[in-house]
């Protein structure tokens, strides 16, 4: 599969399957298994693999694209794939020593979904220090966790999961487990009822002394947080940049449609042709997203071809795709009035499911921190 092929795989399923069904499961806050059952034998679930692993070989170019074009249909759907695409990188990256292999054949061949639970209860947004500890266990490890928010809960064969190394010593020494669906002790902990991103199951799980073997060890004991900024951070942040995107093509999509639409009988008009403050905002929604757009391919840009920029970049990125999702998506609301207003369309959904970004760790508060430090040459932890 090459480029071109994926992003129309992904433009056919976000037409036939996505969209379509999108407004009943946000009202149902339903996982859809759809998206699921469509993305896997398209081979979309794998492309970011190595060939030997029977995957695509493709990247973040790719991943961008195909993420941006489901989002435009379904945000929770494409969010569902973005964990998936995280978690599949930090399989692919694990050590010699894990035992993966079947795993990623499994994904590969479209069977297999995984995601990242990282987030805990204790340390909140700070997703860099877990407060679980792994216990060390006659050659095995034992994991107890409160993780918070887990993409797909319940849903996903596997999680990557995170907790600190059982001889960690500071609060960023963690180690990555994969854990498979159905381990003795593993459980989702509620309902997910969340204000947007409705539907794609981001329930808080808990982890009660599940045991691990030793080849379901991702990293080595302490390396979990440097495959977390290296691995998972950038791949990330572009993943949720492309969500963005996808939400801001919807709304300059749904506001056009509807200012065409919508008519002042008693003018003869619609209300594009009546108002030119509605096409000014209109026309600063499309610059907004014109401008993401072009954020993104500079970011895919130095991710393929890193250099000293490459993580002020991965932190930009973020950082103003969350700002402006929201912001798009609150014209969008305020120019399509109480048509919005009352769920008559698309845009409220949209709307809800762009506030998610900002919050999403690392958010967008923790994201200038990092920027600031960053400038000035102050350590970022
Ligand atoms: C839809 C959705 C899906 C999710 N899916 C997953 C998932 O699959 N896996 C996973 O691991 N997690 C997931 N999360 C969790 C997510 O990544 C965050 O951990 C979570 O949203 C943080 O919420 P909180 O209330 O704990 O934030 P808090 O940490 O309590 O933050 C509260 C406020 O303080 C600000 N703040 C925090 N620290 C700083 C700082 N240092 N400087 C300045 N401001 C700061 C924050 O920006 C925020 O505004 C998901 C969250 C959502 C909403």
């Amino acid at each position: 599969m090459n480029h071109e092929t994926a992003v129309s795989k992904a433009k056919e399923i976000a037409e036939q399957i996505l969209a379509p069904a999108a407004r009943q499961n946000d009202k149902d806050a339903r996982f859809s298994s759809e998206a699921i059952a469509a993305l896997g034998p398209a081979g979309l679930l794998g492309i970011t693999l190595p060939a030997e692993a029977g995957g695509a070989a493709l990247g973040p170019r790719t991943v961008a694209a195909v993420i941006a074009t489901l989002a435009e249909a379904d945000a929770s759907a494409a969010m569902v794939y973005l964990m998936h695409t995280c978690a599949t990188a930090t399989i692919a990256a694990a050590r010699p020593a894990a035992a993966v292999g079947q795993t990623l054949k499994d994904i590969a061949a479209g069977r297999h979904l995984t995601t990242l639970a990282f987030s805990e209860a204790g340390s909140r947004s700070h997703f860099w220090a877990p407060v679980s500890r792994a216990k060390r266990n006659a050659g095995n490890v034992h994991l107890t966790a409160k993780k918070s928010w887990v993409t797909s809960a319940g849903h996903a064969q596997s999680y990557v999961v995170s907790a600190l190394a059982p001889e960690g010593k500071s609060p960023t020494e963690s180690t990555i487990y994969l854990i498979a669906g159905g381990t003795p002790g593993l459980s989702v902990a509620g309902p997910w009822d969340g204000l947007g991103m409705r539907a794609n199951a981001s329930a808080p799980m808990i982890l009660e002394d599940c045991e691990v073997e030793p080849g379901l060890q991702l990293t080595d004991d302490g390396a979990g947080f440097k495959a977390m900024l290296d691995v998972v951070l950038p791949l990330f942040n572009l993943g949720t940049s492309a969500v963005a995107l996808g939400l801001c093509r919807a709304a300059v999509a749904g506001t056009a449609t509807h200012l065409n639409a919508a008519r002042f009988e008693h003018l003869g008009q619609s209300l594009g042709e009546s108002l030119p403050t509605l096409r000014a905002q209109l026309a600063t929604m499309q610059i907004d997203t014109d401008g993401l757009a072009a954020r993104i391919d500079d970011l895919v840009d130095h991710l393929e071809r890193p250099r000293d920029t490459t993580m002020l970049r991965v932190l930009e990125s973020k950082a103003a795709a969350g700002d402006i999702a929201i912001a798009v998506t609150s014209a969008a609301m305020r120019v399509c009035g109480g048509a919005a207003f009352s769920k008559h369309m698309a845009i409220e959904r949209l709307f809800r499911d762009a506030h998610a970004g900002a919050v999403m760790a690392p958010t967008g508060d923790v994201l200038r921190e990092f920027i600031g430090k960053a400038i000035l040459g102050i350590p970022l932890f």
